[in-house]
């Protein structure tokens, strides 16, 4: 089994989820005491947030290359950068580093074409539904091509992310904020819904919608263990 390499502390909430995903889903597979190899890198979430918002993503760059490099340093033999915003910068993450980066879109894609869904819905960060770093990937590498909720939900979404989910605040009210944006954008043409945020697993699950749901998290540490068994 290789050594996976967490990049993680973005925030711990999700974190927490890898490792415990990673850890029952090698025992299912190899059994007995079989656990996973992992390292954590884990941030203070609030320097990462600092950079996020004011826009310094060179200064982010260079928390998440020096921290990948450290993890390889210390063994690790595959690089899970546990959130899905701060793939913004895999990239350089990867041409730092000589392991391979196993990449959260590239871990959904497959997810979305096997159902066979035409117009997912991406929930995420502003960050993630406004940029092109993750949508860009998932049109140009796997010819899928998602849509955002308009402007004022996008902001009540990454609100919510930030002000509760990354502080493991978990509330009703968001709840409903979530499965209401979804079911309007469903009236709109969605056919599939991305948890594009690693955090949102744990405000909403697949059996909220009555549309197929693809939760990054689960995935991104399938095919993270995927790899570590040479699968
Ligand atoms: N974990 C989140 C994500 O998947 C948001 C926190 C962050 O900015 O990294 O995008």
């Amino acid at each position: 089994m290789k050594t996976i390499g967490l990049l993680g502390g973005m925030s711990w909430e999700s974190t927490t989820t890898y490792y415990q995903l990673l850890n029952r889903m090698a025992r299912e597979r190899l059994g007995g005491l079989h656990s996973a190899k992992c390292l954590v890198w884990s941030f203070d979430f609030a320097d990462i947030e600092k950079a996020q918002a004011s826009g310094d993503w060179d200064k982010a760059t260079g928390m998440m290359v020096g921290a990948a490099q450290n993890l390889e340093r210390g063994g690790a033999e595959c690089l899970v950068i546990c959130t899905n915003t701060m793939h913004k910068m895999a990239p350089e993450v990867q041409a730092a580093i000589d392991m391979p980066l196993i990449h959260i879109a590239d871990a959904t894609a497959p997810a979305i074409k096997v159902v066979g869904s035409k117009a997912p819905l991406l929930l995420a960060t502003g960050y993630t539904m406004e940029q092109d770093f993750y949508k860009g990937h998932l049109k140009e590498r796997h010819g899928i091509k998602v849509s955002v909720p308009d402007q004022d939900d996008r902001t009540e979404i990454h609100r919510i992310i930030y002000e509760e989910l990354c502080k493991g605040e978990i509330w009703a009210d968001s709840k409903q904020t979530y499965l209401d944006v979804v079911q309007k954008e469903i009236a709109k043409g969605a056919d599939g819904v991305i948890f594009g945020c690693t955090e949102i697993g744990l405000l909403v699950s697949a059996r909220d919608f009555n549309v197929p749901a693809f939760d990054t998290t689960a995935l991104h540490a399938e095919a993270a263990l995927d790899f570590a068994l040479g699968g």
